[in-house]
């Protein structure tokens, strides 16, 4: 008898024609997941299995947190000849369970001796006789014991539901605007859901933001890059740009002057990596920087459609998924960002575009991007 999983994705599925391009993207990124653990991965009829692994939890707890995966379940193969030792497995794996069940047979190779509803009749009899805390329920039962009749029979009963989503790359490429606070991590997430990878770019202000404040990023894409399959994450020395709008604009705009600047450098790093889209974490009302108006100023300076897929949630469904998705720890350690050092008594809330713009004009605005790209540090994780 052997230990494998089976893993089930869901949306795949949807995609007809391009199902195999999904599924041989879904068991690069499984393979990817497990790597070090000695398992091996592989197709069989759209199935994906895993197997020669030594420790089931842990190939679990890797396997469920990749995109694309919609649920895992632990299976036995074993030899199919031997009837009764099937249904000794059957009843092994039914034996803490309670309420009601059915068992779901297939049958592939047809030369088996029993068809598939002999197969449901008897082995849902022996489990019931063994087990009477349970009842049998075609309909709508709360436990299928599923029964494969291939080249060996395979068991399987236990469904343990994964993250979901689509395998990252296979819907492009996208550039998240990543601080070191709660909400961006969080957005990046749930696009790399999506089956895009991602790409960050991170602002900082040494030495008015310490080396601690950039190690904290790098650890918080660390955390994402597992599922995320790696990120490339670009540092760009953000200092002098912050300098010269604290000492020649408004000061009721430096932090929207700011985030243009932010947008603007971000969008030209997009360019340059290949990705069709910015991330940020902003959500409506936030702070002063997140008002219509103010998304409106920063979203503008911009030309790439801009992902925000916080936008209509509340700080504490933000802070729920952090949680759920191990970032919040993390981001709530209390280092400085450089949205955090400079800022203005009383923000406007209600800015006008073309009065931003204006205030603008004192900085060497083309000068001050292109010293800032040329000091980016590229830092793999
Ligand atoms: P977060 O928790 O993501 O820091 P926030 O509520 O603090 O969000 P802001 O500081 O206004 O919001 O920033 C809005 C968005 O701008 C962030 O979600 C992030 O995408 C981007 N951003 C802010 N600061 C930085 C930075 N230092 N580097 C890169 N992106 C940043
Ligand atoms: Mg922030």
């Amino acid at each position: 008898m052997k230990e494998l999983l089976l893993v089930r994705y869901g949306e795949i599925f949807l995609k007809g024609l391009n199902r195999p391009y999904f599924i041989r993207a879904l068991i690069r990124k499984i393979r990817y997941a497990l790597r070090g653990t000695g398992s091996n991965v592989w197709v069989h009829d759209g199935r994906i299995f895993v197997e020669g692994f030594e420790d089931l939890e842990l190939v679990i707890d890797r396997v469920t947190r990749v995109f694309g995966v919609h649920s895992v379940c632990p299976a036995v193969e074993m030899p199919k000849e031997d009837f009764d030792a099937l249904c000794r497995q059957a009843i092994s794996m039914m034996a803490d369970m309670k309420g009601t069940f059915k068992v779901n047979a297939r049958r592939s190779d047809k030369r088996y001796p029993m068809n598939s509803p002999q197969i449901n009749m008897e082995m849902g009899g022996r489990i019931l006789e063994a087990n009477p805390q349970l009842k049998v329920n075609v309909h709508d039962p709360e436990h299928v014991l599923n029964v494969e009749i291939r080249d060996q029979a395979y068991l399987y009963v236990k469904v343990i539901p994964a993250v979901g989503g689509m395998p990252v790359g296979t819907n492009g490429n996208a550039t998240l605007l990543l601080s070191g606070g709660i909400d961006s991590p969080v957005a990046g997430w749930m696009i790399a859901k999506r089956g895009v990878q991602i790409n960050a770019v991170h602002f900082h202000s040494y030495p008015y933001t310490s080396e601690q404040a950039k190690e904290k990023v790098l650890d918080l894409a660390r955390k994402l890059s597992y599922s995320c399959c790696g990120i490339k994450v670009h540092i760009v020395p953000f200092t002098e740009i912050q300098l010269q709008i604290r000492d020649h604009c408004p000061e009721e705009y430096t932090t929207l002057i700011m985030r243009r600047f932010m947008m603007r450098i971000a969008e030209k790093i997009a360019e340059q990596t290949g990705s069709g889209a910015l991330i940020t974490g902003e959500s409506i009302g936030q702070v002063a920087s997140q008002t219509m108006e103010a998304l409106e100023t920063t979203n503008s300076v911009v030309s790439m459609p801009v992902f925000r897929p916080l936008i209509g949630f509340d700080k504490s469904e933000i802070i729920d998924i952090a949680k759920k998705i191990d970032t919040y720890e993390l981001s709530s350690l209390p280092y400085e960002d450089c949205c955090t050092i400079f800022t203005p008594k009383h923000p406007a809330t209600r800015p006008k575009k073309d009065k931003v713009a204006e205030a603008e004009q004192k900085l060497e605005g083309e000068t001050l991007i292109a010293a800032a790209l040329a000091g980016v540090e590229v830092v793999q994780v």
